[in-house]
């Protein structure tokens, strides 16, 4: 196999500039879209209306369009009596009396001013008179109660400049105006390829060792929200014949092209050996000194874009974002994003890979003192949930090998102005939260759910960095569940009992009828009996630690972090024991002999108990809709 990959990897900074400079600047295309399409456009070309608006004068009430030299007088104990032209002017219709000297013509709201009337008495302020006269009781001043042709808009005025935005607001001026069509920049169209034998487009069905397509989607959706057409190709096996035909195309077709994956070293992955050869001058950049996002791979072929985004769909999103999304807002006429940034304190220490840039994915949280936090979502660059629970990302240096606990952080936003959650809970997770979740959101709400396991979410609460701290932890020497492990900053609320046991697949019948103890006595009787283990800090280690009292029987280095894994780990056959509640074993069909039930509670800061969502916390906590959602769950509430 070749290895021609990665020979030289460069710098963020030096990738970008390659890229940029091979993409010489185009001027933007435009077409023309009917007022009904053009929502969300770019305006092209400046527009300025061919008519004034309003284009007549025009009455603002109802009233008499009168001649104010003539009514000067009028007051409640003088009326002036004025004579009727006989005509009555609504909307929409032309006047052709003029009002002469001691006459008035009745006008509608946005009726045209007859000739010879200079101002509107409203109807409020007459009186009917004898014979169909009419008594005006007020003077009004001339140009009184009327707009002037052109006092909105005069003919001519741009009322949108090149590059605006059209939203609601300008579609109304814009039908006002009589503007039916406008020029806007053309999108510009984006093919968007996901390669792998993996892939299923969602929607379908996932045979054994397949995934679903992520990068697809998020990336033509990402496309969207820049301005671009996103062209969705869906996934194209690994297959270099279909590949080729699919890039030919695209790049025959669009105006840009986006694949994702196929970019590491490997057998079946072609895809950049296939850019090189599309067009001049080809790939600039393959291998960046970022993480995630290493191999990344940048080519420009024929003045077109053509990215590979690594296949990791963290490492695809942050490259699109960071590389592409500004190409392609030029492309669209857009100005660039807005750079929006918010300090903020790392609560732990944040290793990093020495000699690449690295970006840390965030969720901010309120800490002690009303101070931002910004919580690190570790989860891998295969993690797409990352990105979604974290409002931005911290930029680590490539010559740093990690940040500190307490730095303070510059956090680059995602999106402008996030709202802080009401409520952080931090610790343990438990699919209990999620009916509590539920009935804080009915109080309109805001909930963030970061799992750190029990340890992780006891020292976060010591430090004042969430509300709530759900944790299931036996302290060993004393018997007694939790309370051993909070100080006294820390307040204690009960929350609801777990059954945990050992989890194995039905039939197994070196576990079938056993207690828990004997299951796990047969389990370590047995060398071909294989284990799933937990993360170090979760509750559940803890209790498997005791169990195990040293030994490390095969599989003991599976660690997954939650219930659930566990549980697939042993239904797909990766293990065929280990520790888990109940309520994770069950609707996969799985065995289960009980162990025990443990704790399941909350350590509160007591400097937070005051906080409104806390004491909703507490109040959803004792409702009976929750306990009766937790006994469905098969939880016991305490
Ligand atoms: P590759 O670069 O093709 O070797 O892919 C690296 C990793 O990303 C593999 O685990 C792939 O299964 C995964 N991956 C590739 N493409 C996608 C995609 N479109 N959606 C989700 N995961 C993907
Ligand atoms: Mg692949």
């Amino acid at each position: 196999m070749r290895q021609d990959q990665f020979l030289t990897v460069l710098s963020r900074d030096e990738a970008l500039a390659r890229f940029e400079t091979a993409l010489e600047a185009r001027p933007l295309e435009h077409e023309r879209v009917a007022l009904a399409d053009a929502l969300g456009r770019v305006v092209a070309v400046s527009i300025a209306p061919a008519i004034d608006v309003p284009p007549f004068d025009r009455s603002v009430v109802d009233g008499f369009a009168v001649r104010a030299a003539d009514v000067a007088a009028a007051s409640d104990t003088t009326p002036v009596t004025l004579r009727p032209t006989g005509e009555t002017v609504a909307c929409g219709i032309a006047p052709t009396r003029s009002v002469e000297p001691g006459t008035a013509t009745t006008i509608a709201t946005g009726g045209p001013i007859p000739r010879g009337a200079d101002a509107v008495v409203m109807i409020e302020w007459t009186d009917p008179g004898e014979d169909g006269a009419i008594l005006v009781r007020r003077p009004v001043a001339q140009g009184g109660n009327l707009a002037f042709a052109g006092s909105d808009l005069a003919r001519g005025e741009v009322i949108l400049r090149r590059g605006t935005i059209v939203g609601s607001r300008e579609i109304g001026l814009l039908a006002a105006c009589g503007i039916g069509e406008i020029e806007v920049v053309r999108r510009p169209k984006v093919a968007v390829i996901s390669t792998g034998d993996e892939l299923v487009a969602p929607g379908g069905t996932l045979a054994p060792a397949q995934i679903f397509d992520a990068n697809g989607p998020v990336v033509a959706a990402t496309v969207a929200e820049n301005g671009g057409l996103p062209i969705a190709w869906g996934a194209v096996p690994d297959d270099e014949a279909k590949l080729a035909a699919a890039l030919a195309e695209a790049l025959a077709t669009c105006d840009m092209v986006v694949l994702s994956g196929g970019t590491s070293k490997g057998a079946g992955d072609y895809t950049a050996r296939l850019v090189a050869k599309l067009g001049r001058p080809g790939i600039v950049a393959h291998g960046v000194a970022l993480k995630p996002g290493k191999p990344l791979c940048l080519a420009v072929c024929d003045g077109k874009a053509v990215v590979v985004l690594p296949g990791f769909p963290t490492s695809a999103l942050f490259t699109f974002h960071d590389f592409v999304v500004p190409q392609l807002r030029r492309l669209a006429g857009l100005p660039p994003r807005p750079e929006a940034v918010v300090e903020a304190t790392l609560p732990v220490r944040v290793p990093s890979d020495l000699g690449r840039t690295e970006f840390v994915m965030i969720a901010l949280a309120e800490g002690a003192d009303g101070a931002t936090v910004a919580h690190p979502v570790f989860k891998g660059s295969g993690s797409i949930s990352a990105f979604a629970q974290a409002d931005g990302f911290v930029e680590v240096d490539a010559l740093a090998d990690h940040l500190p606990a307490g730095t303070r952080a510059s956090v680059r936003l995602f999106t402008p102005n996030p709202k802080l959650p009401d409520l952080v809970i931090a610790g343990s997770h438990c699919v209990g939260l999620e009916p509590i979740a539920d009935a804080l959101t009915d109080a309109g709400l805001t909930v963030r759910i970061l799992p750190l396991g029990s340890m992780g979410g006891v020292q976060a609460a010591k430090r004042g960095e969430c509300d709530v701290a759900p944790l299931h932890l036996l302290h060993a020497d004393s018997g007694v569940w939790n309370a051993p492990f909070l100080d006294d900053t820390l307040e204690l609320i009960e929350g609801w009992r777990r059954v945990q046991g050992v989890v194995f697949r039905k039939g197994d019948a070196r576990f079938e009828g056993r207690s828990a103890e004997e299951a796990v006595t047969a389990a370590l009787a047995d060398p071909a009996c294989l284990m799933v283990n937990r993360n170090p800090g979760a509750g559940t280690r803890i209790l498997l630690d005791r169990l195990l009292a040293g030994r490390r029987p095969e599989g003991w280095g599976n660690q997954p972090r939650s219930h659930a894994a566990v549980a697939t780990a042993i239904a797909g056959g990766r293990a065929d024991w280990g520790l888990a509640i109940e309520a994770a074993a069950r609707p996969l069909g799985l065995g289960f002999a009980p162990l025990g039930e443990e704790h399941y509670d909350f350590a509160v800061p007591k400097a937070r108990a005051d906080r409104p969502a806390v004491i909703a916390f507490r109040a959803a906590l004792s409702s009976e809709p929750v306990r009766a959602a937790l006994r469905a769950l098969g939880f016991r509430p305490a």
